[in-house]
Order: structure tokens, then sequence, then C-alpha cells
């Protein structure tokens, strides 16, 4: 199946906190849609795989998206290896998405950073002949997607453009209590982390409403791209109605 967005993320739970209020809307607006987690978040402090294995197809269920795929690699242990980076690069070959999503580069968890590299590299290396693959015995074709957007975690940035998510915001934090070993729960025992206060998701509500601020509407999810982006004006005129 060819995807026209493909999100990578270091653990289950990262692609609903940082853009779920986009997934949701991207699938909304028919297109075909992806999420990779390269680990099953085994370090965790809270929960254990089996529970997040089951809290990660609740969200899934509730964002709607064609594909979500473990890479079952190690947590703790995301970085730029090449064995790591051409699991990714298969994946980019097997799906051939338009645009795909990594995280920013900058943050506190290294499996984050490490991830970040992980995705950089393989959507250079997947456009290269000499780079070979191969899905379930044949040899993959090169293929390298237009986009390489960065989402936001802990640290922030200066965004290169913001998605508006006000009509999705509801179903982001549906998609985010789904996780209820993680997110916090009054009902849960057991050790308090950093994303397990009650803080913590009164920070995800604020950033939201602060990003959506900034584009004028209710809430957002601010992005980074490294590269410029072509905006084509007569489409932009047309959204602003
Ligand atoms: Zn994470």
């Amino acid at each position: 199946m060819k995807l026209d967005y493909l999100i990578f993320a270091a653990h289950p739970d990262d692609a609903e906190l940082a853009m779920g209020g986009t997934i949701a809307k991207l699938v909304d607006q028919g297109t075909k849609v992806g999420i990779i987690d390269l680990t099953r978040g085994e370090m965790g402090t809270r929960g254990t795989v089996e529970s997040r294995d089951k809290e990660t197809q609740a969200a899934t269920k509730i964002l709607g998206v064609q594909i979500r795929v473990n890479l079952n690699l190690p947590d703790g242990h995301l970085e730029p290896k090449r064995e790591f980076v051409l699991k990714v690069v298969e994946k980019i070959r097997q799906y051939k998405p338009k645009i795909i999503f990594a995280p920013h580069w900058n943050d506190r968890h290294p499996d984050h950073t490490g991830a970040s590299r992980m995705v950089k590299e393989a959507m250079f290396f997947a456009g290269l002949t000499k780079i070979e693959t191969s899905l379930e015995g044949k040899p993959q074709e090169r293929y390298r997607p237009h986009k390489l957007f960065y989402f936001m975690q802990t640290y922030e940035f200066e965004p290169t453009f913001i998605v508006d998510i006000s009509d999705y915001f509801d179903k982001k934090m549906d998609s985010l209590k789904a996780y209820g070993t993680q997110f916090f729960n009054p009902g849960m025992e057991g050790p308090e982390t950093f994303i397990s206060k009650m803080n913590f998701t009164k920070y995800i509500i604020s950033r939201a409403g602060v990003y959506g601020f900034h584009i004028g509407k209710e809430y957002g999810e601010p992005f980074f791209s490294d590269e410029k982006i072509e905006l084509d004006l007569k489409d932009y005129v047309k959204y602003l109605g």
C-alpha cells in the first residue's frame, strides 16, 4: 500500500502526543496515513509491553490510520546505526510516502534525538540504488519522499508551519486517554513520571492553545522543515475563505 504520510516515532504514544490532531485531520481528509513506532517502549516506568500494545491498538482505532507497525528496535538505544537506519529505509521503500514525519533532533529524550537522525539518514539512503534492501525476499526499488517534517516533543522550536487542529483536538485527547498507563490517570497506582502528572496534560492543552493562537485558531500543532516550502497563493487564498 502506498501512503501519503508516514510518521516515525520513537515510542508508542509519541505520535499521538506530538501530532495526534494533525493525524486525525489528515485521515479525515481522505489521505492515507501510517505510523511506525520504532520501539515498544519497554523501558517505560509505567505499564508493560503488553498493556502498551493494547493501548496503542485502541489509540490507532481512534485516529483511524491505515497502517501502524512496530519495528521492535531496542528502547533506550535508538541511534543512527546502519542496521537501524536500513530498517527505516525498508519501510520508506515499502510504503512510498510523499511526506514523512520524525521527532525534532533537539529533545530531552535521547531516543527522540536518535530517532530523528535515523529517519533523516534513511530518507537520503532510501533514494540511493546502491543501498540494497529487500521485502519478502524481493529487492526493493529506491524511493525518496518529497519532504521530511519534524514534530515537537518536549523541547520547543520556532515552527516553520502550524496545522489547525481545532476540530480534531478532542480526538487527539481521546487518543491520549487510550494510553491509560502513561498519562494522568487518577485510577492508576504506581510511580509518577514526567508525563503522568496532571500538569503535563495541562501543558499539552495549553501548548496546543498557544500554537493555535499564533494562526488565529483555537488549537494548533507546530512543525519544522529544514527545507523551504513552496506556498501556492491561489490555494491559500481559497483556504482563507
Ligand atoms: Zn518518546
